[in-house]
């Protein structure tokens, strides 16, 4: 069965000013969409065509690199928009604000470990927010499009919130200033839904 490219859950546009809606719709029509089908092209025929896209990733090592590169783009693109949201920004509550404030201290030192580690990724890749093996929270990067799932990712986890740090995620509206576009992602993150993953992933 071919995995299919998700809906985006709200306009284009929606996410303006904060992420223009040009960049919108190459980022998920172009982008998350050649994932897709390079993804499927790269299964079809084999047993993987009947795996779970965790499954797959939890054994990336074993497959060919476009596999490990266009299922990571499949995976975390679907993330990455759910993640997102036109009513986004402020804060967490409830369970997932005490688990933030009890790991990092508290929110601000929380968003900015986050940023750090989006602005730190030298070259393409990601930052993540994720619970790991022993159900804590913690923020990671990784490189091209790998991640967490990955049995190859330095630090493993359940991906709950995550950021794409490509240039092609930004360079229209923001050319070379991703500290810039890192803070405007803070004024988009749908929490709610941010905290529907922390609660299935602990
Ligand atoms: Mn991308």
């Amino acid at each position: 069965m071919a995995f299919e490219l998700p809906a985006l859950p709200y306009a284009h546009d929606a996410l303006e000013p904060h992420i223009d809606a040009q960049t919108m719709e190459i980022h998920h029509g172009k982008h998350h969409a050649g994932y897709t089908s390079k993804l499927n092209a790269a299964i079809d025929g084999t047993d993987l065509a009947n795996q779970s896209i965790e499954d797959i990733l939890a054994n990336v090592s074993k497959h060919g690199g476009g596999v490990r590169n266009n299922g990571g783009g499949f995976y975390n693109h679907s993330l990455f928009w759910s993640v997102m949201g036109p009513n986004g920004g402020g804060k967490p509550s409830g369970d997932l604000a005490s688990a933030i404030d009890g790991t990092f201290g508290s929110f601000e030192k929380f968003k900015d470990e986050f940023a750090n580690a989006a602005a730190t990724r030298f070259g393409s890749g990601w930052a993540w927010l994720i619970v790991d093996g022993e159900g804590n929270l913690k923020v990671t990067s990784s490189p091209n499009q790998d991640n967490p799932l990955m049995d190859v990712a330095e630090v493993k986890g359940t991906p709950i919130m995550g950021l794409d740090v490509w240039e092609h995620a930004y360079y229209l509206k923001y050319q070379n200033r991703r500290p810039d576009y890192i803070e405007a992602f803070f004024n988009v993150i749908n929490w709610d839904e941010v905290a529907k993953n922390y609660a299935a992933a602990k």
